[in-house]
């Protein structure tokens, strides 16, 4: 089987200029996205070969106007995609572009819950209020709902999977979210725990310059240990199983 990922979208994204975040998180607003800049976006391209092995890299706690622009402009480099699991009171009409330029890229857009917080300590209707308000949001801006969760902090228990009809994606990380954690570290972590089919777990919260400066490394050596860079649902695609409301796993390798 190949499969052939055609270009889809060419589109123009207008970068708002001066934007003032409403997220405290966000003061180091680079210069570069306060700049009224004018991009097209063309979709990564690329052939699934599934004789060679899979990797999908995911993103949590975005989206933001910085740290997840720099992870756009690498992927862009390299073309390969990647699954962002957003974090809804991320959400800002600046950081919706950025998930807009991303969705036209042909990456994916997850859901990792509206505020971040232990969810199996919810009940089922505040879990489902959760995952809703991010699938929803995503939907205005790209057409698509979520299709994958994340639980935050990877906390789960029976009541979140009864509640939340989209598979649960764990994935191989590398504590990219503590500042002490070196950029070497990064990389020999993650390249350490790729196999087929793994899910690399990375973060790009604002700020986080570390995993970008990894991510330059850690890419162009899986490519040249032959893998190939999917989403989480080619990834299931192509590996054969069904995404499924009712799957009651927590993924880091799909095999
Ligand atoms: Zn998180």
């Amino acid at each position: 089987m190949r499969k052939t990922i055609m270009p889809i979208i060419t589109s123009v994204i207008l970068m708002m200029t001066a934007c003032t975040s409403a997220n405290p998180d966000e003061e180091n607003v680079s210069t570069a996205a306060q700049t009224e800049t004018e991009s097209t976006v063309t979709a990564i391209t690329y052939e699934i070969d599934p004789s060679k092995p899979l990797v999908a890299l995911t993103f949590d706690d975005g989206p933001n106007i910085t740290t997840t622009v720099q992870v756009l402009d690498i992927l862009e480099k390299y073309q390969v995609p990647a699954s962002f699991f957003l974090v809804g009171n991320n959400i800002t009409p600046a950081s919706a572009d950025v998930v807009n330029r991303a969705y036209d890229m042909g990456c994916e857009i997850d859901n990792h819950s509206k505020t971040h917080s232990y969810m199996n300590q919810m009940t089922q209707e505040e879990i489902s209020a959760e995952v809703n308000y991010v699938s929803d949001k995503v939907k205005e801006i790209t057409g698509e709902p979520t299709k994958f969760f994340r639980p935050p902090f990877i906390a789960v228990n029976s009541d979140m999977y009864e509640a939340i009809d989209m598979p649960f994606i764990c994935g191989a990380g590398c504590n990219d979210w503590d500042t002490k954690v070196t950029v070497q570290q990064r990389i020999d972590n993650t390249l350490n725990q790729v196999t087929d089919g793994t899910i690399i777990l990375l973060h790009d919260s604002a700020g986080n310059s570390q995993t970008v400066e990894a991510l330059d490394t850690i890419i162009p050596s899986l490519i040249d240990e032959g893998y190939q860079f999917v989403t989480v649902a080619e990834l299931f695609e192509t590996k054969g199983i069904e995404i499924s409301g009712d799957d009651s796993n927590l993924y880091t390798v799909v095999q």
